[in-house]
């Protein structure tokens, strides 16, 4: 989608610190982290939020909770948060769906 910031992350017209990418998913540094790593993960495919998931994106969002994990622990983390704010009321600012992964070390 055109005017959406991660969109332009994922074709790389908007520079981010990029720590895992595939054909389905891309991973990146938060530009204001709020934990030792905070991480964003998103599909590559424009879903605006969690409200607007469909049964296709089931697959998906598998991969991408499966990737999460990973991830975490290749990051050295023993635990972390998994924070997806939905919505203007759930305190999403950005309307591309994604995942914040928190974690201390
Ligand atoms: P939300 O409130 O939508 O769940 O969180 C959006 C997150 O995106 C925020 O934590 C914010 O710091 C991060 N963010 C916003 N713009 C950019 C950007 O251009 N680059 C990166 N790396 N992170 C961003
Ligand atoms: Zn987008």
């Amino acid at each position: 989608m055109s005017n959406c910031i991660f969109c332009k992350i994922i074709d790389k017209s908007i520079a981010a610190k990029i720590v895992y990418e595939d054909n389905d998913i891309i991973v990146f540094n938060d530009i204001h982290p709020k934990a030792d790593i905070h991480y964003l993960i998103i599909p590559k495919v424009h879903i605006e939020s969690m409200l607007h998931l469909e049964s296709k994106h089931t697959e998906l969002m598998g991969k991408i909770m499966l990737k999460t994990n990973m991830i975490a622990q290749e990051a050295g983390l023993l635990g972390y948060k998994i924070n997806i704010n939905t919505g203007v009321k759930g305190g999403q600012e950005v309307f591309h769906l994604h995942l914040h992964l928190l974690g201390n070390k």
